[in-house]
Protein backbone atom coordinates (compact mmCIF):
# COMPACT_ATOMS: atom_id res chain seq x y z
CA UNK A 1 0.00 0.00 0.00
CA UNK A 2 1.49 3.01 -0.83
CA UNK A 3 0.54 5.56 1.92
CA UNK A 4 2.67 8.40 0.27
CA UNK A 5 0.46 8.16 -2.61
CA UNK A 6 -2.83 8.81 -0.98
CA UNK A 7 -1.69 11.59 1.02
CA UNK A 8 -0.37 13.06 -2.19
CA UNK A 9 -3.91 12.58 -3.54
CA UNK A 10 -5.46 14.20 -0.65
CA UNK A 11 -3.05 17.29 -1.25
CA UNK A 12 -3.63 18.14 -4.77
CA UNK A 13 -7.78 18.28 -3.81
CA UNK A 14 -7.47 20.76 -1.52
CA UNK A 15 -7.83 23.46 -4.11
CA UNK A 16 -11.23 21.83 -5.45
CA UNK A 17 -12.17 21.26 -1.07
CA UNK A 18 -11.36 25.52 -0.75
CA UNK A 19 -8.34 24.97 1.61
CA UNK A 20 -5.00 25.35 2.27
CA UNK A 21 -4.18 21.95 4.27
CA UNK A 22 -6.56 19.45 6.06
CA UNK A 23 -7.05 17.93 9.34
CA UNK A 24 -7.56 14.28 9.59
CA UNK A 25 -8.53 13.28 13.35
CA UNK A 26 -10.59 9.88 12.16
CA UNK A 27 -8.18 6.87 13.16
CA UNK A 28 -9.23 5.26 10.19
CA UNK A 29 -8.55 7.51 7.84
CA UNK A 30 -4.88 8.14 9.47
CA UNK A 31 -4.04 4.58 9.13
CA UNK A 32 -5.37 4.49 5.41
CA UNK A 33 -2.98 7.74 4.45
CA UNK A 34 -0.44 6.38 6.76
CA UNK A 35 -0.50 2.61 8.06
CA UNK A 36 0.19 3.86 11.69
CA UNK A 37 -2.51 1.21 14.19
CA UNK A 38 -2.28 3.18 17.02
CA UNK A 39 -5.21 4.97 18.84
CA UNK A 40 -4.04 8.72 18.99
CA UNK A 41 -2.68 10.02 15.68
CA UNK A 42 -3.46 12.75 13.45
CA UNK A 43 -2.28 14.31 10.29
CA UNK A 44 -2.02 17.41 8.69
CA UNK A 45 -1.91 17.84 5.15
CA UNK A 46 -0.53 21.04 3.17
CA UNK A 47 0.20 21.84 -0.33
CA UNK A 48 3.68 21.72 0.35
CA UNK A 49 3.84 19.88 3.93
CA UNK A 50 2.89 17.39 5.93
CA UNK A 51 3.11 16.59 9.67
CA UNK A 52 1.44 13.25 11.72
CA UNK A 53 1.10 14.01 15.46
CA UNK A 54 1.31 11.11 18.07
CA UNK A 55 1.92 11.15 21.46
CA UNK A 56 4.88 9.88 23.65
CA UNK A 57 3.48 6.10 23.64
CA UNK A 58 3.13 6.20 20.13
CA UNK A 59 6.80 7.41 19.24
CA UNK A 60 8.15 4.31 18.02
CA UNK A 61 5.80 2.65 16.83
CA UNK A 62 4.79 5.52 14.24
CA UNK A 63 8.32 5.83 13.50
CA UNK A 64 7.96 1.59 12.45
CA UNK A 65 4.49 2.00 10.91
CA UNK A 66 4.87 5.51 8.99
CA UNK A 67 8.67 6.14 7.95
CA UNK A 68 7.65 8.02 5.06
CA UNK A 69 6.31 10.91 6.84
CA UNK A 70 7.36 14.34 8.82
CA UNK A 71 6.61 13.26 12.53
CA UNK A 72 6.00 14.91 15.79
CA UNK A 73 5.38 12.78 19.22
CA UNK A 74 4.47 15.38 22.06
CA UNK A 75 2.42 15.13 25.13
CA UNK A 76 0.41 18.16 25.20
CA UNK A 77 -3.01 17.93 22.87
CA UNK A 78 -2.50 17.86 18.84
CA UNK A 79 -4.08 21.16 18.95
CA UNK A 80 -0.42 23.71 19.81
CA UNK A 81 0.95 21.77 17.15
CA UNK A 82 -1.61 22.38 14.51
CA UNK A 83 -2.06 25.78 15.42
CA UNK A 84 2.00 26.35 15.30
CA UNK A 85 2.55 24.75 11.63
CA UNK A 86 -0.75 27.06 10.29
CA UNK A 87 1.10 29.88 11.71
CA UNK A 88 4.02 29.60 10.21
CA UNK A 89 3.10 28.20 6.90
CA UNK A 90 0.41 30.08 6.68
CA UNK A 91 -2.52 27.99 6.84
CA UNK A 92 -5.54 30.99 6.86
CA UNK A 93 -8.22 28.08 5.92
CA UNK A 94 -8.51 24.14 7.11
CA UNK A 95 -10.35 21.61 6.13
CA UNK A 96 -11.64 19.44 9.04
CA UNK A 97 -13.48 16.33 9.57
CA UNK A 98 -17.20 17.19 10.19
CA UNK A 99 -18.67 14.07 10.53
CA UNK A 100 -15.91 13.02 12.84
CA UNK A 101 -15.04 16.10 14.85
CA UNK A 102 -17.37 16.32 18.23
CA UNK A 103 -18.47 20.06 18.94
CA UNK A 104 -15.84 20.06 21.83
CA UNK A 105 -12.81 19.09 19.83
CA UNK A 106 -13.97 21.49 17.02
CA UNK A 107 -13.93 24.15 19.80
CA UNK A 108 -10.45 23.67 21.68
CA UNK A 109 -9.55 23.73 18.12
CA UNK A 110 -10.64 26.96 17.26
CA UNK A 111 -9.11 28.53 20.33
CA UNK A 112 -5.74 26.57 19.45
CA UNK A 113 -5.86 28.78 16.42
CA UNK A 114 -7.29 32.00 17.18
CA UNK A 115 -9.03 34.40 14.84
CA UNK A 116 -6.05 34.18 11.63
CA UNK A 117 -7.40 30.67 10.83
CA UNK A 118 -10.99 29.36 9.45
CA UNK A 119 -12.10 26.19 10.25
CA UNK A 120 -13.78 24.97 7.34
CA UNK A 121 -15.82 21.31 7.76
CA UNK A 122 -15.54 18.65 5.07
CA UNK A 123 -17.00 15.66 4.87
CA UNK A 124 -16.15 12.06 3.87
CA UNK A 125 -12.86 13.43 2.17
CA UNK A 126 -11.12 10.70 2.81
CA UNK A 127 -13.87 8.13 2.61
CA UNK A 128 -14.47 8.92 -0.83
CA UNK A 129 -11.28 7.39 -1.82
CA UNK A 130 -11.35 4.24 0.18
CA UNK A 131 -14.01 3.12 -1.48
CA UNK A 132 -11.53 1.94 -4.39
CA UNK A 133 -9.85 -0.73 -2.60
CA UNK A 134 -6.37 -1.90 -4.24
CA UNK A 135 -5.19 -5.29 -4.91
CA UNK A 136 -3.53 -5.73 -1.54
CA UNK A 137 -6.96 -4.18 0.01
CA UNK A 138 -8.52 -6.78 -1.38
CA UNK A 139 -6.81 -9.56 -0.95
CA UNK A 140 -6.34 -8.65 2.91
CA UNK A 141 -10.35 -8.84 2.76
CA UNK A 142 -10.34 -12.19 1.15
CA UNK A 143 -8.10 -13.28 3.94
CA UNK A 144 -10.57 -12.38 6.76
CA UNK A 145 -13.23 -13.65 4.27
CA UNK A 146 -11.54 -17.24 4.54
CA UNK A 147 -11.07 -16.96 8.00
CA UNK A 148 -14.68 -16.44 8.34
CA UNK A 149 -15.46 -19.00 5.57
CA UNK A 150 -13.14 -21.59 8.13
CA UNK A 151 -15.05 -21.06 10.83
CA UNK A 152 -18.54 -21.27 9.81
CA UNK A 153 -17.74 -24.37 7.99
CA UNK A 154 -15.98 -25.20 11.90
CA UNK A 155 -19.24 -24.49 13.87
CA UNK A 156 -21.40 -26.66 11.95
CA UNK A 157 -20.37 -29.78 13.94
CA UNK A 158 -21.09 -28.12 17.41
CA UNK A 159 -24.49 -27.08 17.16
CA UNK A 160 -26.74 -29.66 20.21
CA UNK A 161 -29.65 -29.55 21.77
CA UNK A 162 -29.41 -27.26 24.85
CA UNK A 163 -26.07 -24.94 23.80
CA UNK A 164 -26.54 -21.38 24.02
CA UNK A 165 -26.01 -18.46 21.65
CA UNK A 166 -23.52 -17.13 23.98
CA UNK A 167 -21.78 -19.82 23.33
CA UNK A 168 -21.89 -20.27 19.50
CA UNK A 169 -20.18 -16.82 19.56
CA UNK A 170 -17.62 -17.79 21.59
CA UNK A 171 -16.60 -20.90 19.46
CA UNK A 172 -17.06 -18.61 16.54
CA UNK A 173 -14.42 -16.15 17.87
CA UNK A 174 -12.32 -19.30 18.50
CA UNK A 175 -12.19 -20.65 15.26
CA UNK A 176 -11.75 -17.48 13.64
CA UNK A 177 -8.51 -16.61 15.55
CA UNK A 178 -7.76 -20.30 14.79
CA UNK A 179 -7.93 -19.80 10.94
CA UNK A 180 -5.74 -16.90 11.46
CA UNK A 181 -7.81 -14.17 11.94
CA UNK A 182 -5.85 -11.36 13.72
CA UNK A 183 -9.54 -10.58 15.78
CA UNK A 184 -13.24 -9.96 15.22
CA UNK A 185 -14.40 -7.58 12.63
CA UNK A 186 -17.36 -7.10 15.06
CA UNK A 187 -18.77 -9.25 17.86
CA UNK A 188 -20.89 -12.43 16.11
CA UNK A 189 -24.12 -12.19 15.96
CA UNK A 190 -26.10 -15.63 17.26
CA UNK A 191 -29.84 -16.10 17.17
CA UNK A 192 -32.06 -19.09 17.91
CA UNK A 193 -35.59 -19.30 16.32
CA UNK A 194 -37.69 -16.30 17.31
CA UNK A 195 -34.41 -14.14 18.44
CA UNK A 196 -33.94 -14.48 14.58
CA UNK A 197 -36.86 -11.76 14.11
CA UNK A 198 -34.02 -9.33 15.50
CA UNK A 199 -31.83 -8.27 12.59
CA UNK A 200 -28.91 -7.46 15.53
CA UNK A 201 -29.97 -9.73 18.05
CA UNK A 202 -27.20 -9.66 21.06
CA UNK A 203 -26.46 -14.03 21.73
CA UNK A 204 -27.49 -14.11 25.16
CA UNK A 205 -28.65 -17.43 27.29
CA UNK A 206 -31.85 -18.73 24.61
CA UNK A 207 -30.87 -22.44 24.27
CA UNK A 208 -31.05 -24.11 20.78
CA UNK A 209 -34.53 -26.06 20.05
CA UNK A 210 -35.28 -29.00 17.74
CA UNK A 211 -36.83 -26.48 14.59
CA UNK A 212 -34.70 -23.35 15.32
CA UNK A 213 -33.39 -21.47 12.34
CA UNK A 214 -30.21 -20.18 13.38
CA UNK A 215 -28.76 -17.22 12.07
CA UNK A 216 -25.52 -16.24 12.36
CA UNK A 217 -23.16 -12.87 11.23
CA UNK A 218 -19.89 -13.34 11.56
CA UNK A 219 -16.75 -11.33 10.49
CA UNK A 220 -12.63 -12.11 10.86
CA UNK A 221 -10.43 -8.98 10.97
CA UNK A 222 -7.31 -9.38 8.93
CA UNK A 223 -4.65 -6.75 9.14
CA UNK A 224 -7.12 -3.91 9.78
CA UNK A 225 -9.68 -5.31 7.37
CA UNK A 226 -12.96 -6.68 7.31
CA UNK A 227 -14.76 -9.39 6.51
CA UNK A 228 -19.08 -9.63 6.96
CA UNK A 229 -21.15 -12.72 6.09
CA UNK A 230 -24.47 -14.15 7.35
CA UNK A 231 -25.86 -17.45 7.28
CA UNK A 232 -28.99 -18.56 8.39
CA UNK A 233 -29.41 -22.44 8.45
CA UNK A 234 -31.79 -24.90 10.40
CA UNK A 235 -31.23 -27.35 13.60
CA UNK A 236 -33.89 -30.08 12.56
CA UNK A 237 -36.65 -28.91 10.10
CA UNK A 238 -38.01 -25.36 10.52
CA UNK A 239 -41.03 -24.50 10.22
CA UNK A 240 -42.37 -24.57 6.48
CA UNK A 241 -42.60 -20.69 6.66
CA UNK A 242 -39.20 -20.20 7.48
CA UNK A 243 -37.90 -22.96 4.83
CA UNK A 244 -39.94 -20.62 2.03
CA UNK A 245 -38.54 -17.48 3.63
CA UNK A 246 -34.92 -18.37 3.27
CA UNK A 247 -35.80 -19.22 -0.75
CA UNK A 248 -36.63 -15.60 -1.30
CA UNK A 249 -33.88 -14.19 0.46
CA UNK A 250 -31.77 -15.93 -1.43
CA UNK A 251 -33.70 -15.34 -4.59
CA UNK A 252 -33.52 -11.55 -3.61
CA UNK A 253 -29.80 -11.79 -3.23
CA UNK A 254 -28.90 -13.71 -6.04
CA UNK A 255 -31.04 -11.29 -7.72
CA UNK A 256 -28.92 -8.40 -6.66
CA UNK A 257 -25.71 -9.88 -7.25
CA UNK A 258 -26.94 -10.41 -10.96
CA UNK A 259 -27.53 -7.05 -11.38
CA UNK A 260 -24.16 -5.40 -9.71
CA UNK A 261 -21.38 -3.89 -11.67
CA UNK A 262 -19.40 -0.73 -11.89
CA UNK A 263 -21.59 2.31 -12.42
CA UNK A 264 -25.00 0.77 -11.01
CA UNK A 265 -26.31 2.86 -8.34
CA UNK A 266 -26.95 1.62 -4.49
CA UNK A 267 -30.69 2.23 -5.21
CA UNK A 268 -31.07 0.28 -8.10
CA UNK A 269 -29.22 -3.11 -6.74
CA UNK A 270 -31.73 -2.19 -3.54
CA UNK A 271 -34.39 -2.53 -5.70
CA UNK A 272 -33.06 -5.99 -7.86
CA UNK A 273 -33.64 -7.12 -3.93
CA UNK A 274 -36.39 -5.75 -2.53
CA UNK A 275 -38.07 -5.90 -5.62
CA UNK A 276 -38.30 -10.11 -4.93
CA UNK A 277 -39.09 -9.70 -1.15
CA UNK A 278 -41.68 -7.40 -2.15
CA UNK A 279 -43.23 -9.53 -4.73
CA UNK A 280 -43.12 -12.49 -2.35
CA UNK A 281 -45.61 -10.34 -0.08
CA UNK A 282 -42.53 -9.40 2.82
CA UNK A 283 -42.00 -6.34 1.44
CA UNK A 284 -42.49 -4.81 5.12
CA UNK A 285 -40.14 -7.54 6.63
CA UNK A 286 -37.35 -6.17 5.01
CA UNK A 287 -36.58 -3.82 7.69
CA UNK A 288 -32.50 -2.43 6.45
CA UNK A 289 -31.07 -1.57 3.31
CA UNK A 290 -29.30 -4.17 1.37
CA UNK A 291 -25.88 -3.67 2.29
CA UNK A 292 -22.74 -1.61 2.41
CA UNK A 293 -19.34 -0.94 1.86
CA UNK A 294 -16.62 -3.44 3.79
CA UNK A 295 -12.52 -2.46 4.38
CA UNK A 296 -10.93 -0.63 7.33
CA UNK A 297 -14.22 -0.48 9.04
CA UNK A 298 -16.90 -3.05 9.11
CA UNK A 299 -19.52 -0.29 7.55
CA UNK A 300 -18.13 2.42 5.00
CA UNK A 301 -18.85 3.54 1.90
CA UNK A 302 -20.21 2.95 -0.41
CA UNK A 303 -24.09 1.93 0.80
CA UNK A 304 -26.92 0.21 -1.03
CA UNK A 305 -30.05 1.08 0.33
CA UNK A 306 -33.55 2.64 -1.28
CA UNK A 307 -32.12 6.52 -0.84
CA UNK A 308 -28.59 5.98 -1.90
CA UNK A 309 -28.25 7.46 -5.46
CA UNK A 310 -24.25 7.00 -5.02
CA UNK A 311 -22.55 4.76 -7.82
CA UNK A 312 -20.53 1.59 -6.94
CA UNK A 313 -17.24 2.18 -8.02
CA UNK A 314 -15.22 -0.69 -9.76
CA UNK A 315 -12.78 -1.94 -7.23
CA UNK A 316 -15.38 -1.50 -3.81
CA UNK A 317 -16.10 -4.11 -1.84
CA UNK A 318 -19.99 -4.21 -0.99
CA UNK A 319 -22.31 -6.45 0.89
CA UNK A 320 -25.37 -8.01 -0.43
CA UNK A 321 -27.67 -8.86 2.90
CA UNK A 322 -31.41 -9.25 2.49
CA UNK A 323 -33.11 -10.18 4.88
CA UNK A 324 -37.03 -11.28 6.08
CA UNK A 325 -37.88 -10.97 9.97
CA UNK A 326 -41.17 -12.47 11.05
CA UNK A 327 -41.52 -10.72 14.88
CA UNK A 328 -42.33 -14.02 17.21
CA UNK A 329 -41.25 -16.58 14.79
CA UNK A 330 -38.00 -16.28 13.70
CA UNK A 331 -36.24 -14.67 10.54
CA UNK A 332 -33.66 -15.16 7.40
CA UNK A 333 -30.47 -12.48 6.16
CA UNK A 334 -27.89 -13.94 3.34
CA UNK A 335 -24.90 -11.82 3.20
CA UNK A 336 -21.86 -12.03 1.44
CA UNK A 337 -19.18 -9.55 0.09
CA UNK A 338 -18.65 -9.16 -3.39
CA UNK A 339 -15.78 -7.52 -5.59
CA UNK A 340 -17.62 -4.79 -7.69
CA UNK A 341 -16.42 -5.22 -11.52
CA UNK A 342 -16.45 -3.48 -14.63
CA UNK A 343 -18.37 -6.17 -16.00
CA UNK A 344 -20.06 -7.56 -13.29
CA UNK A 345 -19.23 -8.60 -9.53
CA UNK A 346 -17.17 -11.55 -7.78
CA UNK A 347 -18.66 -13.43 -4.58
CA UNK A 348 -15.83 -13.11 -2.17
CA UNK A 349 -16.66 -16.10 0.02
CA UNK A 350 -17.23 -20.14 -0.71
CA UNK A 351 -19.66 -20.68 2.30
CA UNK A 352 -22.77 -22.26 0.64
CA UNK A 353 -25.99 -20.21 0.05
CA UNK A 354 -28.36 -23.30 0.06
CA UNK A 355 -30.70 -23.99 3.13
CA UNK A 356 -28.31 -26.15 5.87
CA UNK A 357 -30.44 -28.55 7.70
CA UNK A 358 -28.58 -30.03 10.65
ZN1 LIG B 1 -23.08 -8.91 8.74
ZN1 LIG C 1 -23.13 -6.30 6.86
Amino acid sequence: MDHQLRRRALAARLGDLGVDAFLVTDLANTRYLTGFTGSNGQILIGRSFELFLTDGRYAEQARREAPDIDRSASDRSYRGAVAERCASTPVARLGVEAHRMTLSAHAGLAEALGSGVELVPSDDVVEVGRRVKDDEERELIRRAQAATDAAFTGILDRFALGVSEGWIARELERLMLEAGADGLAFDPIVAFGENAAEPHHVPGHRVLEEGDVIKLDLGALVEGYHADMTRTIAFGQPAAQLQKVHDIVRQAQQAAIDVVRAGVTGVEVDAAARSVIAEAGYGDNFVHGLGHGVGLEIHEQPWLGTTQENELPGGSVVTIEPGIYLPGIGGVRIEDMVEVRDDGCAVVGISTRDLIEL
